[in-house]
């Protein structure tokens, strides 16, 4: 058994944060070896219940839920900050090139090992995640996940068209590589597949159609794709996909719409789209530094909750800008703020912080596993140091409640923020 004495934050089921500004955090192993968390909630009320516990102090710091990143591409961790026309431009120079690479076992390898001690350095202790088109690459991001103990998705995109040689694969070899992997790996000690088309534009129908079979036999198994991000993608889907009622509509027709389907942007949407998400069950990946980065979009968080359509937060490097949940957040509270486009909201910071944790875990299909410090969940968290910078001490010190600390923190924090990543298998 394990504890920790800290400032402790957490959930409760109506996104409600619980506060405790003296809290404990008591963890033990459950028959997987995982710790998960037996008790939380104030230290003088716990301390009592517990005979010999060994308690870690962290007083100063603030103990949260360790943040789940709902869409980042790991192959892509070389190519963050490059700069592009857009979307489409910056796919083909940049991320399709480079991309390529990954056929090689050795260097998918190096640049998942990288990626896993940045998402650790960030305090990401979950996350649902592209590979590239080579089955190498999702082997090796499975490997270097499965000895790090993390719950952790991702698989094998799906491009049999419009993509150039090195990344584009065959329709028939690409379905059966994704079932391979899948039965390889799902299910596996904390992993998890998605099964994973690009995006329409990328896909022939007859891909479609079969990464939708292959999700309706694996319904446990996630799905992963991008829609509506950017007016020239969406213009292209319309041209390739006549028939279909909308670009998310193509995913529907090929059966890709349902529970633990996640779609990252989701910003030109119709709000007959977003019924349609809410119906279905999938959920939107919402990627605000990658939005503004790419000039793409808003997210409209308003038009979202009046569909009653799930979300959560995510990082999308390297179209993103950052693997920190902390820029993530306060870009979404500048994408909420925007008014030109959409009616402009002030997110509130422990709303901002709920999609980066127990929302995300919850729009995953994760509720009650990770993503929140409720007793059961498996005991993902961080160590936040709210005195990292001179300037973030200086702030927190005179935070007069929980909002206006962790709004200091989402401004101000970054990794440095984060004294410790703790994995629940560790
Ligand atoms: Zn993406």
């Amino acid at each position: 058994m394990q504890a920790y004495r800290a400032a402790l934050l957490r959930f409760d089921d109506q996104h409600r944060p619980v506060y405790d500004t003296d809290g404990l955090l008591v963890t033990a192993p459950d028959q997987r070896g995982v710790h998960t968390v037996r008790a939380a909630g104030s230290h003088s009320a716990l301390i009592g219940q517990f005979a010999d516990l060994e308690v870690h102090d962290w007083r100063d710091h603030l103990i949260a839920p360790g943040f789940v990143d709902m869409h980042v591409h790991y192959p892509q961790t070389d190519v963050i900050g490059s700069p592009a026309d857009g979307l489409l431009p910056w796919l083909e120079h940049y991320t399709f090139p480079h991309e390529a690479r990954f056929a090689d076992p050795d260097y998918a390898r190096g640049v998942a090992e990288f990626f896993f001690d940045e998402l650790q350095r960030h305090g990401v202790t979950t996350a649902l995640t592209f590979a590239t088109s080579h089955p190498a690459s999702v082997t090796a991001a499975f490997e270097a996940a499965q000895a790090r103990g993390l719950r952790f998705i991702t698989g094998k995109v799906l491009q049999d068209r419009h993509s150039p040689d090195g990344v584009r694969d065959e329709t028939e070899q690409s379905l059966i590589d994704s079932e391979n992997l899948l039965q390889s790996w799902h299910g596996v000690d904390r992993l998890g597949y998605a099964i994973t088309p690009r995006f329409a534009p990328s896909c022939t129908p007859a891909q479609l159609r079969g990464a939708g079979e292959l999700a309706a036999r694996h319904p446990d198994v996630w799905i992963q794709s991008h829609v509506a991000e950017n007016h020239d993608e969406v213009r292209w889907a319309h041209e390739l996909f006549p028939e279909a009622g909308s670009y998310l509509g193509v995913y529907g027709d090929f059966g890709l719409l349902r529970e633990r389907a996640v779609y990252a942007h989701c910003i030109h949407l119709s709000q007959g789209d977003r019924a349609l998400m809410r119906r279905s069950g999938a959920v939107a990946a919402v990627c605000p530094t990658s939005n503004l980065f790419l000039g793409s979009g808003f997210f409209d968080y308003l038009a979202a909750d009046s569909a009653g359509m799930a979300y959560g937060l995510a990082s999308d490097v390297g179209g993103g800008t950052s693997f920190s949940p902390f820029k993530t957040m306060l870009a979404a509270y500048f994408v909420g703020r925007e008014g030109q486009s959409k009616p402009g909201l002030s997110l509130k910071p422990s709303q901002l912080w709920w999609q980066h944790t127990a929302g995300a875990a919850q729009a995953l299909g994760l509720k009650g596993v990770v993503g929140n410090l409720q007793p059961g969940h498996e005991a993902d968290f961080v160590v936040l140091n709210p005195q990292a910078s001179p300037l973030l001490a200086r702030r927190t010190q005179q935070a007069s409640d929980l909002e206006e600390l962790l709004f200091a923190l989402i401004v101000l924090g970054d990794e440095r923020v984060v004294t410790r990543t703790v994995i629940a298998s560790r």
